[in-house]
């Protein structure tokens, strides 16, 4: 088994480690992750200057394990096209230092490694604690091992990516795995306006998660209820059922160009 590791959290992520100590028994285990923290970078690429990608010699490897200077999603295509040499059985990123849940997948490194290696067509886990303590990286690591298996063996939708979140508990403490939708999170007090030593204003992005109000079913709610959340994601975010219903859009905005 062929299988890619990355993250956004950098080489030297406690998830990670983790992550490549329960996934390395599986075979052709490598790791490609960011030699820095670039948490919330999305699915941003490289194009503009040149990718490293130095071999890392970190005594918490067992597997082979090399550090770049790219992002999560430059991470896949390095990995995809240069180590691996375009033959991977599966990607997974993380195990995220903190929940992605709702909206913030949009935000995620995690999740973006994972679309990224699902538009180049390879099966793919995102995987992050459920809560900012994260003390049961291990628990969420033979997890993950365990869905990894489950996942290679029973064949998924092509372009079809798993977010997981997985809350702080041990493994043997968790009560359910829910498949889920994505929910909706909340934010207070998002931007925070300060003042500088020379007294000028400067801002700071950290809102203060409010998440109570979503439904069961929700991949929110279910980390709010200590369940495993599991979210099949896929890249097409066409707003389908609406299409139909403005099918004389197109007309109507032609005509006003007419007039
Ligand atoms: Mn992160």
């Amino acid at each position: 088994m062929r299988i890619l590791l990355t993250n956004d959290d950098g080489i030297f992520g406690q998830g990670l480690i983790a992550l490549a100590e329960a996934i390395a028994p599986f075979g052709d285990v490598q790791v490609v992750a960011p030699e820095r923290s670039r948490s919330a970078i999305g699915h941003a690429i490289t194009l503009h200057k040149p990718l490293r990608m130095d071999m890392h010699y970190h005594s918490s490897y067992t597997v082979q394990a090399y550090a770049t200077n790219g992002t999560p999603a430059d991470s896949v295509m390095l990995g995809y096209y240069e180590l691996f040499e375009e033959n991977i059985d599966l990607v997974i990123s993380g195990i995220n230092d903190g929940p992605n849940l709702g909206e913030d997948v949009t935000y995620s490194g995690t999740v973006s490694a994972a679309m990224e290696a699902s538009i180049i067509g390879i099966p793919s886990i995102a995987v992050s604690m459920g809560d900012f303590k994260c003390e049961n990286f291990e628990g969420a690591a033979e997890f993950t091992a365990i869905l990894a298996k489950f996942m290679l063996k029973n064949e998924i939708p092509k372009n079809t990516l798993l977010n997981v979140n997985y809350p702080d508990l041990p493994l043997d403490k968790i009560k359910k795995v829910r498949m889920t939708r994505l929910g909706h999170r909340w934010y207070i007090d998002i931007v925070n306006k300060r003042i500088d030593p020379r007294g000028s204003e400067y801002y700071w992005i950290c809102g203060e998660k409010q998440y109570s109000k979503n439904e069961v079913g929700t991949d929110c709610r279910s980390i709010e209820d200590n369940e495993i959340s599991i979210t099949p994601l896929t890249m097409d975010m066409s707003h389908t059922d609406e299409i139909a219903k403005w099918s004389d859009w197109g007309d109507k905005l032609l005509n006003l160009c007419g007039e």
